[in-house]
């Protein structure tokens, strides 16, 4: 990138941070690592951050209950910073504030991202966005709590270093990240690893009503709104359903969906490589990368798995045909 961080905060009163929709691992990571860093180095500037409702196992990050759900009315900052979100759209309540900010910049790593801010730096091949804030900061002034943040963003968004985004450049960043004296084991395993027991018998319920299509190269599961209210069980409770689902030896792709209100599905894709998932997911509106993405759509069970799975064998087609 042409313009470095100091540059951009210079004349700078007023800074919002905003994140995407039900926030991830990485969201949390990289909007709470730049938020603790210009805090404690740019006392000078009011820096405020809006999230949606984080996750409790990411609350382990300092100052976590700073963080903002809902907007003050006539707001305008200087600079609005959104990070981690392919558009828009998946900014959620927060979007009135980068539309009525002065200056807005984006920091992402979604393949899909189409340069929505003023000033962009989207780069679709690093692992994470919590590695490209990482990458903007000054390495010797970054402290033990930013660097938790973003040592969690970055281990959430590579399956903990196993996803083949995960570069030398990753590791490089995750080890200067560990010699700020992190526990990051301890981070991994209570925010990636540990389930709470209506997590696990969430996960349980799906895996026992998946299906297996398209030959047997689809795995499909959905819950629907009803089995959620039943076991208590929030969105961000089902995160890490559809990786564990991909797991299952001979499938290429993975289909979970759940209900975020009736006929109203929250759709995750995840690929092993031969179909590009973040294709699909554009196509019904969402975006991601090249081997997770997601989308929302309206209708029946039955009308996502049909409209879905015609998009992925038609990527598994042609990959035969080209083979
Ligand atoms: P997940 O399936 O875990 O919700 O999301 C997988 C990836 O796709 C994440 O990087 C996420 O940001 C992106 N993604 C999920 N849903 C949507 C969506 O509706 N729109 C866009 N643009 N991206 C999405
Ligand atoms: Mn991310």
């Amino acid at each position: 990138m042409g313009v470095g961080l100091s540059e951009i905060l210079k004349g700078k009163q007023s800074i919002a941070l905003g994140g995407h929709i039900r926030p991830d691992g990485d969201c949390v990571g990289s909007s709470m690592g730049l938020y603790l860093y210009l805090t404690e180095q740019y006392p000078q500037i009011e820096t405020d951050i809006y999230l949606e409702e984080i996750p409790e196992a990411y609350r382990l990050i300092q100052k976590t209950e700073e963080a903002r759900n809902c907007i003050p009315e006539g707001k305008q900052y200087d600079l609005f910073i959104c990070l981690d979100c392919g558009d828009e759209k998946r900014l959620g309540f927060s979007a009135p504030l980068f539309q009525n900010a002065k200056q807005t910049f984006c920091i992402d790593h979604h393949v899909s991202n189409d340069a929505f801010a003023d000033i962009n730096y989207i780069v679709p091949d690093a692992s994470s966005t919590s590695e490209l804030v990482f990458g903007l900061l000054d390495k010797e002034k970054i402290g033990k709590p930013e660097a938790e943040a973003l040592y969690m963003g970055i281990a959430h968004d590579t399956g903990v270093f196993q996803y083949s985004c995960t570069s030398p450049e990753t590791m490089e960043a995750a080890a200067e990240l560990l010699r700020k004296g992190i526990d990051g084991n301890d981070i991994i395993e209570k925010t990636f690893y540990e389930k709470t027991y209506i997590q696990n018998q969430i996960l349980g319920r799906a895996l026992l009503e998946s299906i297996l299509i398209l030959d047997k190269r689809c795995i499909v599961s959905a819950v629907s709104k009803k089995e959620m209210d039943f076991y208590g069980a929030k969105p961000s409770d089902l995160e890490g359903i559809v990786s564990q689902m991909k797991l299952t030896q001979g499938t290429e792709t993975a289909l979970f969906m759940y209900e975020l209100e009736t006929q109203n599905y929250k759709v995750s894709l995840r690929s092993k490589g031969k179909v590009d998932v973040s294709i699909i997911a554009q196509y019904f509106g969402g975006g991601g990368h090249t081997r997770a993405a997601g989308f929302t759509m309206k209708g029946s069970f039955h009308d996502v798995i049909n409209n879905v799975s015609i998009q992925i064998a038609r990527q598994l087609d042609q990959e035969e045909i080209q083979v």
